[in-house]
């Protein structure tokens, strides 16, 4: 064997070059047809902005659904993973690694989660919800309860994975693959009595969103939260927060629920975690908990891997010494009233920089192609709602450059319509 030397990646795969035309014929021949057609080829990026394969930049208001906290190419984020990578990139989980060890510290703090508490690591947010779901069935209660049911709520998602999918709400995505893993029940979404009504002592778990992203973005009413704590405790039922779309300083605090008032008893998180680097994790507040799952009940070949969990180190360090999640607070304030001033949309929701608005006609999909005409990305979580997610980074001048395309772009929609 020669010996194979440092190189770069477009040794491999030549990244430039080629038409983005191209790629997308090659991708429609070798690649499973879930996704539908991709919208661009993209082949590099910096901060807030990409290019694709065309050469045409954008800004990135969508930083990979709520994932790119610290936008592309973050010079402190790669270059710790490339470290990491370059020490020790992945033992069994027969064997600990510092960083992960720390990374469960530094969430454990994060979390304010109390003496006790645990964190488990997986490589999605989906698998950090299978976690969860396998730690509500074994709230098993005592001998004269089963608990065999589960509640989650109308408009939820949870994941793509059967005991995920089974939390998730939309028949169009669960239909295909029943029967599911059963004792789900969805109740009307942000109803307080209704929510009262269905937990009783067989519900072993309730899963809630804080905002449901994929809903459009639609945050639980105030009080909400309380209440189920409150609902819960009495049942002795869990409490279960999807923050997998909404933590990690999406919503300019590191827990979208952190203000509540309450403990939950296990949060999941993923996307922004990791900075782009795949990881997930479940906490689970408190002694009791935390022990529902023994040794050998759960587990997972890639979870908390040395690499994904310096990464997410990394991440952390980078958001909280840079100030990053005051920036998301008040750059999503700007772009939120901003919005909200332009005719033709309707309504503006969300916090920090996870926000989501209505306009006053079915024109969402078109919008979504206007503006990457236009030079932006974002994203239609309904026919007509805009969901942007952008790098917890955008300053407000890049807010500001969309917000002065903005009208052209919903105009072009309509007048593709
Ligand atoms: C994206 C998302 C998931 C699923 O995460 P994956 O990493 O795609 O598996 C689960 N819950 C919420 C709230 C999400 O936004």
């Amino acid at each position: 064997m020669n010996t194979i030397e440092k190189a770069s990646v477009t040794e491999l795969v030549e990244t430039t070059g080629h038409a983005g035309s191209e790629w997308l014929s090659r991708y429609s021949s070798s690649l499973m047809d879930v996704f539908g057609t991709p919208q661009r080829v993209l082949v590099r990026g910096a901060g807030c902005l990409v290019w694709d394969a065309d050469g045409k930049e954008y800004l990135d208001l969508l930083g990979g659904i709520a994932v790119n906290a610290l936008g592309h190419a973050h010079p402190f984020v790669t270059s710790v993973i490339a470290s990491q990578l370059a020490t020790l990139g992945h033992v069994s989980n027969f064997f600990t690694s510092p960083t992960q060890v720390a990374l469960a510290e530094k969430l454990l703090e994060l979390a304010h989660a109390p003496a006790g508490s645990k964190v488990f690591f997986s490589n999605s947010g989906t698998e950090a919800n299978e976690a969860a779901f396998k730690l509500a069935r074994r709230n098993t209660g005592n001998a004269d309860t089963k608990r065999t049911k589960i509640i989650a709520l109308e408009g939820a998602f949870h994941g793509r994975t059967m005991g995920a999918l089974a939390l998730t709400a939309k028949e169009a995505y669960r239909a295909p693959f029943e029967p599911l893993p059963g004792g789900v029940v969805h109740i009307p979404f942000g109803d307080i009595a209704a929510l009262e009504a269905a937990v009783d002592d067989t519900v072993a778990a309730v899963f809630l969103e804080p905002i449901q992203g994929e809903a459009g973005v639609r945050p639980l009413p105030p009080g909400y939260l309380k209440a189920a704590r409150e609902a819960t405790s009495k049942a002795g039922a869990l409490l279960i927060l999807d923050e997998v779309q909404t933590g990690i300083g999406r919503t300019g605090k590191w827990l979208a629920s952190e203000d509540a008032g309450i403990v939950p008893d296990a949060v999941t998180l993923a996307k922004g975690l990791g900075g782009g680097f795949p990881i997930g994790a479940l906490i689970t507040f408190g002694e009791a908990t935390s022990s529902l799952l023994s040794a050998g009940q759960h587990g997972t070949t890639f979870g908390g891997n040395p690499v994904a969990t310096a990464a997410a180190l990394a991440t952390l360090h980078a958001l909280e010494s840079q100030n990053v999640l005051a920036n998301a607070a008040a750059v999503g304030e700007h772009l939120r009233s901003a919005l909200a001033a332009i005719p033709g949309v309707t309504e503006v929701r969300g916090e920090g920089l996870l926000i989501g608005f209505d306009l006053d006609a079915d024109v969402a999909p078109a919008v979504v192609q206007a503006a990457l005409d236009a030079g932006f990305i974002v994203n239609s979580p309904g026919p007509r709602t805009i969901r942007l997610a952008p790098p917890l980074i955008l300053t407000t001048a890049q807010a500001d450059t969309f917000l002065a395309a903005f009208p052209a772009i919903l105009q072009a929609a309509k007048d593709a319509q």
